[in-house]
């Protein structure tokens, strides 16, 4: 297969992980006698730097022209201290969703059994949790007017959403739990948001369509307690943006850790595929991010945009099989973790091409 990735390693960390995704990439290329062709673009605080802009004219047309994007992540400490800057590099982000119509962000929550213990939650309460996100990405409050009034002592964002909007992402979600274990669990706040009401009416809809799959109707607040409570009992969630963010931020912790997680956003043309972690400017430059959300990015991106599933499939189980040798980046370790199985980035990456 021929296929065109852009490589989109954006600020901090992600140009380490992305990196590494890349190499993956490339190695499956290789194995399985795929011809992958690179191109790279600037995103974020970096492109702000280069061009002025968070999100070049440049790097949206390679985005529009290529089979799909490798994304790393946005972002710097200089804006997150002062929200007064006017071009910030979320706005790339959130541009970048828009104008290729990602509409629907897919985060699969699996938890491979050698990090049952990495997890803050108990391995009992764990064990067999594998949940799939889909949150609502073009709409909501994010996208909504927003403004100040009474001399900039009052502020507002308007949350808005449209049938359409929501129909669409529904259809999604529902399509996915027919492949999995037939269970859906739409989370809005329908008791007191409008926009939840339409959401909650527009689920019951679509659900006629789907009648082999169970719909199960869940207030935001008591889906934030059921995940850390009891989370085996989710299959298929599907969320507004605003819902979606936190939900699934509170999620990645059953997988352990931030540098664990892989998220694919789609709708009718490029996917992007990127690790749900930020730049972690915290650990920038030390060599020690972990790579793995980014490769089992470029494993969904396998999956979803070009269909190879066997490729996908081949990397998640190198990933497990590095796991299962012991080997750990740091944010993953635990107290038995022996000194030399604790790998640095580009290390992790090799012992992952090296299992494929
Ligand atoms: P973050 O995800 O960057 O980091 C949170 C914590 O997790 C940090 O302690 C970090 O060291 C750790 N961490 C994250 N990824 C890791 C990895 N791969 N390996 C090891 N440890 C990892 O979130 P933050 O600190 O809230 O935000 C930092 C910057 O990233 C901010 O500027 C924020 O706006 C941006 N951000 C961007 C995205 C995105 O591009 N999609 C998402 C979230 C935050």
């Amino acid at each position: 297969m021929n296929k065109n990735i852009l490589i989109v390693p954006g600020d901090g960390i992600g140009q380490e992980v992305t990196a590494v995704g890349k190499r993956v990439l490339d190695r499956i290329a290789e194995k399985f006698g795929h011809a992958f062709t690179y191109d790279e673009a600037l995103i974020g605080h970096v492109a702000i730097e280069a061009t002025g802009s968070p999100l070049p004219d440049e790097t949206l047309a390679k985005m529009k022209a290529s089979d799909a994007v490798l994304f790393g992540a946005v972002g710097h400490p200089k804006y997150d201290n002062d929200p007064s800057a006017k071009v910030r590099p979320e706005q790339g982000l959130l541009k970048m969703r828009k104008e290729l119509g990602l509409y629907a962000n897919l985060r699969p929550i699996k938890l491979f059994d050698e990090l049952l213990g990495a997890s803050s939650i108990r391995p009992e309460i764990l064990r067999g949790a594998d949940i799939l996100f889909f949150r609502e990405l073009t709409g909501d409050i994010y996208f909504g007017e927003k403004g100040r009034k009474n001399d900039g002592a009052t502020a507002y964002d308007v949350a808005e959403y449209s049938r359409h909007e929501v129909e669409r992402i529904a259809r999604k979600a529902f399509e996915a739990a027919r492949t999995r274990r037939k269970k859906l669990c739409s989370v809005d706040k329908a008791n007191v948001l409008e926009t939840s009401r339409l959401w909650r009416e527009v689920i019951q809809k679509v659900a006629l369509e789907y009648p082999d799959v169970e719909v199960e109707y869940q207030f935001v607040d008591a889906t934030a307690m059921l995940l850390i409570k009891d989370p085996k009992k989710f299959d298929v969630v599907v969320t507004a943006n605003l819902f979606g963010d936190i939900l699934t931020d509170e999620a990645s912790q059953i997988a352990g850790s931030m540098g664990m997680l892989a998220s694919a956003s789609i709708g009718d043309g490029t996917g992007v595929y990127e690790p749900i972690h930020g730049s972690a400017h915290d650990i920038t430059g030390k060599g020690v991010a972990n790579p793995l959300a980014s490769i089992l990015s470029a494993a969904l991106l396998l999956d979803i945009s070009f269909g190879l599933k066997a490729e996908a499939d081949a990397v998640i189980a190198a990933v497990d099989a590095v796991l299962k040798a012991g080997y750990r980046t740091r944010d993953i370790a635990d107290a038995h973790t022996p000194q030399e199985k604790i790998l640095g980035t580009s290390a992790m990456g090799d012992q992952v091409i090296a299992n494929l």
